[in-house]
Order: C-alpha cells, then structure tokens, then sequence
C-alpha cells in the first residue's frame, strides 16, 4: 500500500515541501507519496476525517492551520503543545485499527539545526532580538529560552500579540530576560546594536528586495538570520553582508523540520542532503517560471 502524506495550507501553490518529500521517499525506498493540497480554514475539519485513515502517514501544516488544527487531533505532544503550533502530525493506527492524530513542532527543531549545523552555534547565552511574533517566531522563542538566550527581545507591529507571545513561553525559562518592543519605537535602532543574534521571522523581504529593518546598527560580530528562504539571501541579508556580519538564510531550517517529519513518519533517516537538493531545485524551477 503506498502511504500518503501532505502539506495542508491556504494558499499552498508556493510550498516546495512535495519536491523534498517525494525525493527523500526515492532515495530510502520508501513507498510513500507527498502532496501540497489546498485547504480552506472552514474545510479543515472535513478535510482532517477525509485523510483520517490507515494509509495516511501524517501531514505538514501551514499558514492559516498552524493554530486552528488543534482542534482537530486527538492529542498535541511537545514542542507542539509549548509553541501553541503545529506543523506536523503522526497519523497512527493502535492494534484495534483506530486511527489516532497527534501534532507537533518541529520547526523548533528545524531551526535549533539550522543554527547547529550551519553555524556551530546556538543561542546559549546570546542577546537575542526577534522580529515577528507570529507562529515562526513562537518556535524560534521557544528555542530561545529552552537553549538559554541571556536576552529576548521579541519586536511586533501589533506589540500585543508579542506580549501574548511571552506570556504564554514564560514558563519554560526564568533565567532569560523577555520584553515586547513596540515596532517603531525608538528603541528598536539601540536594540539591534546591541543583539548578538538578529533573527528576521516576519515575511517582509519573502520574494521582494524590501527589508524589515535596516541592519546599519548591527555589530560586525553579530550573527542574522532570516527564516526566509526565497530568495535563498534576502535584501537584509545581503545588506548585512555587505558590513561583514555573518548571515544565515531559512533554507537549512525548512528541510531540517521536513527531516524531522519524514523520520517520525518513517522510522528511516532522512536524507538531507537529497533533501535540501531537491528544495534548491524546486525553488530554481520556480524562479525560472
Ligand atoms: P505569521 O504567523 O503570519 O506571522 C507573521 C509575522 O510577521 C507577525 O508577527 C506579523 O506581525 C509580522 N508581519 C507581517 N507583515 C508585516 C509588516 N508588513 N510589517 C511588520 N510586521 C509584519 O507567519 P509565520 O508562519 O510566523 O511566518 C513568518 C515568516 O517565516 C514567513 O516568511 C515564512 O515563510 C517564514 N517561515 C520559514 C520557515 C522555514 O522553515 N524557514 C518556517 C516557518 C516560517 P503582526 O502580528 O503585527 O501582524
């Protein structure tokens, strides 16, 4: 029986998450097959009982889903449960044949790896400021205060849901300083000069030249990271690399959660390498196009 998984999301058309899968599924011999589906927030419910069966594997979620998917389980488990999001679930059968879902992150994962693997480093002990307060920046928070950031800066265009943010993470780690920063404070110029680690987790810059802010007062020490990953270096890693700042695209930490997916899915290691190829040349194709 050849099993199936998805990447549910509205709109969808721009994922490249079928390319990866698909590719990791040929190259462990895995008889699996990966598809992006369209799914209207009112036809989630629906569309969850349709693929709630024994052939399923599991599936991604994305923006609108994350949240609202919750729901719609039979349980959340982790990082899942501590981010209020999720981007995965495990579709299981128990030996009566009852089919269970259960939700998880592992965007968490995927980023804490994206720093792991392609820096050397993680946020232990840095002075962490954050852009965007939405479901990405929830996971990038977490991995903030669960590795041990001495500072948290969590900046927002609606400050509130960056209070909300912090409020709900707040019990995972006393031991690192948290504040929402209104956007357009005056602050923000002080803050980036003083951050170790900037990390871009709003979509401004996602395939346009725009810049969420503008990194002059960045220390050349610094590391910026943008979660974005098309185009493979934004504006604002470009800018920053222009001053001698070290930098970091989101390719890494998109095939990163997909592996950790794929393995939960599969009990077979993921292939990255294969994995990442396959995502650098669906994103080639799509630029191309
Ligand atoms: P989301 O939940 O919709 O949150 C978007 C965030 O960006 C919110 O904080 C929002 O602020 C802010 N924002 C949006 N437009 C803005 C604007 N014009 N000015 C200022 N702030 C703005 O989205 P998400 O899922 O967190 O995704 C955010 C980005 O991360 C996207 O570009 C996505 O592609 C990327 N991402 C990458 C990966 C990866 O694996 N590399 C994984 C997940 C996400 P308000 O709250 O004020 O509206």
């Amino acid at each position: 029986m050849t099993r199936r998984a998805y990447v549910i999301g509205h709109p969808i058309a721009h994922s490249i998450s079928a390319a990866m899968h698909n590719a990791a599924f040929a190259a462990v011999g895995f008889d699996g097959r990966y598809e992006a589906v369209d799914v209207e927030p009112e036809a989630l419910g629906a569309w969850v009982e349709k693929v709630r069966r024994a052939e399923t594997l599991g599936f991604n979620v994305t923006i609108p889903h994350k949240e609202t998917i919750t729901r719609h389980l039979d349980r959340v488990e982790g990082d899942g449960q501590l981010t209020g999001a999720v981007n995965a679930v495990i579709v299981e059968s128990d030996a009566r044949g009852q089919v269970h879902l259960t939700g998880t992150n592992t965007d968490t994962l995927g980023f804490r790896r994206l720093l792991s693997e392609e820096e050397g480093c993680s946020l232990e002990d840095q002075r962490v400021l954050l852009l965007g307060a939405g479901g990405a920046a929830r996971a990038v928070a977490l991995v903030a205060l669960q590795d041990g950031a001495r500072e948290l800066w969590v900046v927002n265009r609606h400050v509130e849901r960056a209070d909300r943010l912090i409020a709900d993470l707040q019990q995972v780690r006393q031991g690192t300083a948290t504040e929402a920063v209104a956007w357009h404070e005056n602050r923000l110029e002080a803050l980036l000069g003083s951050a170790t680690v900037v990390i871009n987790a709003t979509p401004i810059g996602l395939a346009s030249t725009e810049m969420p802010v503008d990194p002059s007062p960045v220390q050349a020490s610094a590391l910026v990271v943008d979660l974005i990953y098309n185009p493979l270096k934004t504006a604002l890693l470009r800018a920053a690399a222009e001053r001698g700042v070290t930098v970091l695209g989101g390719l890494g930490m998109l095939v990163h959660q997909a592996a950790a997916a794929f393995e939960r899915w599969t009990e077979a290691e993921a292939p990255i390498g294969v994995m990442r190829s396959a995502a650098e040349a669906a994103l080639k194709e799509r630029t191309q196009r």
